[in-house]
């Protein structure tokens, strides 16, 4: 009998906002090579290639297409592990986004080639052999070295065919070229080339002989290259040199040493230097205290009991020490254990501590890294074995295997939610699905724990442990308040300082200690106004006044980025007088080099930190008293261990009370909190000032007496009453569009159908956003609030129907709408 022959069809997930997977044709010669997970390549519209990642392989054609052939496969194993695809699926079903937003979101970019993805010559392949490379391969690298950066469509042309991506993926693996993204950075190639001698000339007679002959003729600088190896190897001559080590000792260029390697006296190789291998460990954990040793035991137990366990520690009770032993536990068991923190920027410190513990397991992940880094980091999580990995958000989505573990440290931060683009993620939440994949333990730590967080203890979701104390008996800093108002009258304030701060600055210089001041708004004076009419310039795209920064001296739109110089007349009076409105960070340390001028200053804020070491040196002049103050936005609230530091100023605290949010009385409890607790953290009590024009604000009172529980009562109430988290889950519709009478009637419309679907009582808005256009986009928004035990899923299916019924009208063409889940 005739075997029937089988056609295999493959949905795909591909790297873009479409709702569905695309079905592609498997051709016979590629049978049997494909599983789920895999990368394969496929052409998409007419000459887009992109990388798609297998879902379901099957032998039902679609039936409303005829299924394009794939044009090659890029994977012999999967890449995403089946646990891995499952997350993806509920990341897609909870956020409402689509399979490939989840795609874009956590593969490292070069694991998603696509026909625009930027290519680009890594530092150092000057001094690599080809030989490594095939003809095809040279051929690219040909390119690039005349072109500097080449998309994958140009390498098409030029290689004459499409299937280019084989190359370049392997081109990326010898790490031989990458992919340019905008955050890239210098950093060492990940091989090296080494020299060494070739095994003929690896005895003395040989070498005599070699010497001599250089000596007489013409070659020497080949002498002093020979020489030069000599002094290095020191009578080993099998030993490998780094060529470039070589090139500089011997003071010898490149082309001395290829001579002398294609007249066979040297060899050369390409030798794997590790450049996430963080050194050996070097320390044993600190044996714990009491109250640390009391609290991993009630941990542990919390595991057994909850799976999931809150560690309310007060700043400096020394969670990490606890953590270090847990992470210890889980490594030893073989197993994975990922170490979730707000923003890496904020870890040097943490990194380091870590390394000593744990350097030969470490991993770090972030977006700082370029792409090369973080495929690298996939791909050692995907080989297994013990790994800790810490990182970021977007952490969430490596292949892990056996993990056993995952800590979210400052599980209060609201960076651990994705804002844009979809999917519109937050890591603490979704780590809870992880949770459940892979049988892992959670522990939250943090000293003001976020609301939902606590309350979920509360309920008895999570166990809860608690550390009141700090480590070594330290009291935690005292705290007093300075009455703006009240100094203003007296004539005290110095520019934004009160006499209060300033009396206390001076006591603490004066003993060689250092401060900490707290300004949560970067920049210089945000607003820049007309003193006769108040005119403030705007954003020419957004409906937002601009901010001033002094140093550049330009206007900055905080929103899309727009820079402009600042007018010296005024548009409307036409008046010369131009004066500054509120303050930020470099205004402050404006005000410091006068009223403190012998005091070193250093400001941390986004524009001060923005390439990959300039928080890490910062930091280190810091710690190492270099400098006596240093301002900053909240960056500088968390995390931070430094000895020395004797106050804390905050220098507002109204702006963040004052905040239209929900949640601006719980952080700014959690900031006010957190930065305080970065005064006297060793020998002796801190202090801290709080600058505020209410010093008997309830929550300032609460942070004066480290009264998280008092915060979180009076806060249930709130949220309670009107309708929020944790009772309520929100989900917010934005939608934009360039002409604001269309997008208002579209926000109009809607709500009259999210009304009809959910309720009256349930649906807020549509409202215009406190900046109404950003972008030249005018936004509307809507609010639904679902009782918690109502199911999501089905909310969620039939507002996407109706978005999708909406997108079909043709006045809504070019509307835009997004769904955010769980917004912060
Ligand atoms: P937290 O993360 O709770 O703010 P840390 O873990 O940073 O606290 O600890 C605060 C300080 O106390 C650190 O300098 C840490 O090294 C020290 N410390 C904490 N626990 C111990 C311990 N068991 N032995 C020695 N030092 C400790
Ligand atoms: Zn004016
Ligand atoms: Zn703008």
């Amino acid at each position: 009998m005739e075997q029937e022959l089988k056609t295999y069809f493959l949905d795909l997930i591909l790297p873009i906002a479409i709702p569905k997977t695309m079905t592609y044709r498997l051709p016979r010669a590629l049978e049997g090579t494909i599983s789920v997970g895999m990368r394969v390549v496929v052409q998409l519209g007419k000459s887009k290639l992109y990388t798609g990642i297998v879902h379901r392989v099957h032998e039902e054609a679609p039936s409303n297409y005829s299924a394009k052939y794939i044009e090659g496969v890029l994977d012999e194993f999967p890449i995403v592990t089946p646990k891995l695809l499952k997350f993806w699926e509920w990341m897609s079903a909870y956020y409402a986004c689509t399979l490939g937003e989840v795609m874009s979101a956590g593969l490292p970019s070069s694991l998603k080639l696509a026909s625009e993805t930027k290519i680009v010559l890594n530092d150092g392949h000057e001094d690599r052999l080809a030989d490594e490379l095939s003809d095809k391969e040279f051929l690219i690298v040909e390119a690039l070295e005349m072109h500097k950066e080449l998309d994958i469509k140009d390498l098409m042309d030029i290689l004459q065919q499409q299937t280019v991506l084989p190359y370049i993926k392997s081109l990326i693996e010898k790490s031989w070229i990458t992919t340019r993204e905008e955050l890239r950075q210098k950093y060492k190639p990940k091989t090296q080339t080494m020299i060494g001698l070739s095994p003929e000339y690896q005895n003395d007679a040989q070498l005599e002989m070699l010497v001599n002959e250089l000596e007489k003729g013409r070659g020497s600088k080949q002498l002093e290259a020979v020489m030069g190896f000599l002094r290095e190897a020191n009578n080993e001559l099998n030993i490998l040199i780094p060529r470039k080590e070589l090139q500089d000792r011997a003071g010898v260029s490149s082309s001395i040493t290829k001579a002398l390697f294609e007249k066979g006296v040297f060899s050369m190789q390409e030798v794997a230097i590790d450049r996430m291998k963080f050194e050996e460990s070097v320390s044993e954990e600190k044996a714990l205290s009491d109250f640390q040793i009391r609290a991993l035991g009630e941990i542990k137990t919390g595991f057994e009991e909850k799976g999931i366990v809150l560690l309310q520690g007060v700043t400096g009770s020394g969670k990490t020490e606890v953590y270090v032993h847990l992470i210890r536990e889980h490594l030893d068991a073989g197993e994975q254990v990922l170490f979730l923190i707000p923003e890496i920027a904020l870890t040097t410190q943490l990194i380091q501590r870590l390394e000593k513990y744990f350097g030969e397991y470490l991993l770090v992940y972030h977006s700082k890294f370029n792409p090369q880094e973080r495929t690298e980091v996939w791909q050692k999580t995907l080989a297994g074995g013990p790994k800790l990995i810490v990182g970021a958000r977007s952490s969430i989505f490596l292949p892990f295997d056996k993990l056993g573990l995952i800590i979210v440290d400052e599980e209060h931060e609201s960076s651990f939610k994705q804002y844009d683009p979809a999917p519109r993620y937050q890591a603490r939440d979704a780590v809870m699905v992880l949770r459940s994949a892979y049988n892992a333990h959670v522990l939250l730590g943090s000293a003001t724990p976020s609301i939902e967080s606590f309350w979920n203890a509360e309920q008895g979701r999570y166990a809860l442990v608690v550390m009141k104390e700090r480590f070594g008996g330290l009291l935690l800093p005292e705290i007093f308040c300075a009455d703006i108002a009240k100094e203003t009258k007296r004539r005290t304030m110095k520019g934004h300082f009160s006499f209060m701060l300033r009396e206390s600055m001076e006591e603490v210089l004066k003993n060689g200690k250092q401060i900490i001041l707290f300004q949560n708004r970067r920049g210089y004076a945000p607003l820049w106004q007309c003193s006769v009419c108040g005119w403030v310039p705007q954003c020419t795209r957004c409906d937002v006044s601009l901010t001033y920064h002094k140093r550049e001296h330009h206007l900055n739109c905080h929103y899309c980025g727009h820079t402009t110089h600042p007018p010296t007349t005024c548009t409307v009076c036409g008046s010369h007088s131009l004066k500054n409105l509120g303050f930020g960070t470099e205004m402050i340390e404006e005000e410091l080099k006068d009223l403190f001028p012998d005091a070193k200053v250093a400001r941390m804020d986004l524009d001060t930190t923005r390439s990959k070491h300039a928080y890490q040196n910062i930091l280190s002049d810091f710690d190492e008293g270099k400098v006596d103050i240093l301002v900053g936005t909240q960056m500088v609230s968390k995390g931070l261990d430094f000895e020395n530091v004797a106050l804390v100023g905050i220098l507002s605290a109204d702006q963040m009370l004052n905040f239209p949010d929900f949640r601006s009385f719980e952080r700014s409890y959690q900031l006010m909190t957190q930065v305080s607790g970065r005064s006297g953290r060793k020998h002796e009590r801190g202090k801290v000032i709080i600058q505020t024009y209410n010093p008997e604000h309830w929550v300032i009172r609460k942070v004066i007496d480290n009264d998280y529980e008092a915060l979180y009562k009076q806060e249930l109430v709130e949220r309670y009453n009107y309708k929020y988290p944790p009772y309520y889950r929100l989900i917010r519709v934005t939608m934009k569009h360039k002409d604001e009478k269309v997008v208002q009637q579209a926000a109009r419309d809607f709500t009259a159908t999210l009304i009809n679907m959910f309720g009256k009582e349930r649906v807020i808005g549509p409202e215009a956003p406190y900046i109404s256009r950003i972008n030249n986009k005018y936004i509307q928004l809507m609010m639904v609030k679902l009782e918690r035990k109502a199911s999501p899923a089905k909310f969620k299916q039939s507002t996407l129907d109706t978005i999708s019924e909406f997108l079909s009208i043709p006045a809504y063409k070019a509307l835009r709408i997004q769904l955010d889940v769980d917004p912060q």
